[in-house]
């Protein structure tokens, strides 16, 4: 019998996971899919095998609408039945913050997960949904291991200034610096980087992590010297939904003048800002692109001029600059940002190759273009895999 490891990522309405099967070597192949949405309303599950072929949907009425613990033990009962005899041995989790304590995966226990949890305030509206599955498991299934993989974790090995917030001690002492998030994406781009660019690896690239979520990670031989996003992962680029970095003195206006309330703050920036609140259309890089609406052009715009000047200071962090990757959803499928982009960049020695950008190539710089420019697909659910199996053997 072979074994399995599950991966969950779990936000506040949705379970995302996904199954890893392996043997005795070094290889782990995904098995299997899926995700589990609009939990606490109409939630709908689908699962995918690892071509891709949807291979099974359901959906519940609103008048019982499943909770996260409903959730995973539908998942649990599903996978035993639907996906072969693999033994689960363990379960990977995506937790959004490891604070100062955690500068690498976990395996969970009452303690550690009591730690985690007083990290909450940290990342209020993630590390709560991202904590629940493991206590929510630990109860169902007590004896399956459990390990938590963290989105800051990676950029720990960024210089102290490069954490630091020019703010008195009174504050920083709480905890409160530059983190950076991402990481379990970083980590994988810097990890296959050698295979794509020794030369790189071993030098000066910056990463551009282009999802919902946006950042930018600046990488010295490998290990992250700098990012875009900050003590949370509302700082930085704009995003789907999330306005990114503004004046502080903006908070102040929206506190005093329009006298907003924390939590409507709160949902301005997080929730109604970046590409959707700038366009008023959507916040789905495929609409805006299709789309003739003025408004639709400015947040594109907004989104390219802000991605120009971020890798403008990372490249500053860096002395200098040997590659870019492209990666995650707009950074792996949109021909028409990247192009974008490069053509800003081009004052730093970016040469784009547009017949290779538009195939979809891996290298979408010329031959002699003096920084080299790659398209290379995340994978942040086969890096938390890989350290719940390394932390359970
Ligand atoms: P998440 O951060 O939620 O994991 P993804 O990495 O899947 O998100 O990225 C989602 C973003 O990628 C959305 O803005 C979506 O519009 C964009 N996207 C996906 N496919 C394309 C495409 N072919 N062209 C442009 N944008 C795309």
């Amino acid at each position: 019998m072979s074994n399995a490891i599950i991966v969950l990522n779990c936000g506040s309405s949705s379970i995302k996971f996904t199954e890893f099967e392996f043997g005795d070597g070094d290889a782990m192949a995904l098995r299997v899919g899926g995700a589990l949405e609009g939990l606490y309303g109409r939630a709908r599950f689908w699962a995918r095998d690892a071509r891709g072929q949807i291979i099974a949907q359901r959906e519940w009425d609103e008048t019982a609408p499943p909770r996260h613990a409903d959730g995973l033990q539908f998942l649990f009962a599903w996978l035993k039945e639907n996906v072969g005899d693999a033994q689960v041995r363990a379960v990977g989790h995506r937790v959004v913050h490891g604070g100062t304590t955690f500068s690498g995966p976990v395996r969970v226990d009452p303690a550690i997960l009591a730690e985690l949890e007083k990290l909450a305030p940290l990342a209020p509206l993630h590390q709560p949904h991202n904590l629940l599955p493991i206590r929510a498991i630990a109860e169902q299934m007590p004896g399956l291991p459990q390990v938590a993989c963290f989105d800051t974790a990676f950029h720990c090995t960024a210089p102290p200034v490069a954490q630091a917030f020019a703010l008195p001690p009174s504050i920083t002492n709480r905890g409160v610096r530059r983190y950076g998030f991402h990481g379990l994406s970083y980590e994988y781009i810097a990890e296959v980087l050698p295979r794509h660019d020794p030369q790189a690896a071993a030098g000066r690239t910056v990463v551009m992590h282009l999802g919902n979520g946006a950042s930018l990670c600046a990488l010295q031989d490998r290990r992250s010297v700098a990012t875009t996003m900050g003590f949370t992962a509302v700082d930085g680029l704009p995003m789907g939904t999330r306005c990114g970095s503004i004046d502080p003195g903006v908070i102040l206006y929206m506190i005093k003048e329009l006298q907003l309330t924390p939590e409507a703050i709160e949902t301005v920036i997080y929730s109604e800002s970046g590409l959707k609140g700038v366009s008023g259309i959507s916040s789905d890089m495929r609409e805006l692109l299709e789309s003739t609406d003025p408004g639709a052009k400015l947040a594109i715009d907004l989104f390219v001029y802000r991605i120009g000047r971020e890798l403008g200071s990372l490249v500053a962090a860096l002395g200098g600059l040997d590659a870019i990757v492209f990666s995650a959803g707009i950074g792996e499928r949109s021909p028409a940002i990247r192009a974008a982009v490069c053509r800003q960049a081009a004052w730093i020695g970016v040469e784009l190759d547009s017949e290779a950008n538009e195939r979809g190539a891996t290298l979408i710089s010329t031959p002699g273009s003096p920084v080299r420019v790659w398209v290379i697909p995340t994978n942040e659910e086969l890096m938390i895999a890989r350290h719940t199996r390394a932390l359970i053997h």
